[in-house]
């Protein structure tokens, strides 16, 4: 067997780059997928009376209501067309009812947003999501379905994004921290208390 005394410390450092890249992206790669895969297998889908399935699974606490309320951010709504659900960054989020995707991108104040028509047409917004899109638009998406995100509070280089906080960075829309914002449009673009389908989850 021939070995070149020249050449052998290289073999071993190419072996050692090999076994570190295989060895970090043990800690990387798969723990994305793993968290997700685990989320899949263990979550429940909590259905109301009214036939919809609660969005963020797990997290029911509710930070701001439908309605009248004082303007939590500069360029926030002092009429709140939808309510604020208290999940983390990162929190899997799921389809109310089976539907198509109308719409995934940036919209102002309601930052990155994800729209689900449903198909008895209403149109369900979930706001200040992740830019990672799950889902695309023209998808046809069921009940229960994870679609998105909840996505972090800072973004950056939106252009003509308005949106930022006291410390001048860009907040991903009008916001004052994660959490899922969710709105429900009727057929005529009204918007209404989106607890009205989940009065028996949430009183
Ligand atoms: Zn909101």
């Amino acid at each position: 067997m021939f070995t070149s005394a020249f050449l052998k410390p290289f073999h071993y450092i190419t072996i050692l780059i090999i076994i570190i890249t295989i060895f970090i992206s043990c800690f990387f790669i798969p723990t994305i997928s793993e968290d997700y895969v685990k989320f899949l297998n263990s979550y429940t889908i909590e259905i109301s009376n009214k036939g919809y399935a609660w969005p963020s699974p797990g997290y029911t606490k509710i930070n701001s209501y439908f309605g009248k309320r004082e303007s939590p951010t500069a360029g926030a709504t002092s009429y709140h067309k939808g309510i604020d659900i208290a999940a983390p960054e990162g929190a899997y989020f799921v389809a109310i009812a089976d539907g198509v995707i109308t719409y995934t991108g940036f919209l102002g104040g309601g930052g990155y947003t994800i729209t689900l028509t449903t198909y008895n047409n209403l149109k369900v917004t979930y706001c200040h999501v992740s830019p990672y899109f799950i889902v695309a638009e023209n998808q046809n998406v069921l009940q229960g379905e994870v679609i998105g995100k909840v996505g972090p509070k800072y973004i950056e280089n939106i252009e003509g994004n308005q949106y930022k906080d006291e410390t001048g960075k860009q907040t991903n829309g009008a916001t004052t921290g994660a959490h899922l914002h969710l709105g429900v449009r009727t057929q005529n673009n009204e918007y209404v208390n989106p607890l009205q389908l989940f009065s028996d989850i949430i009183e």
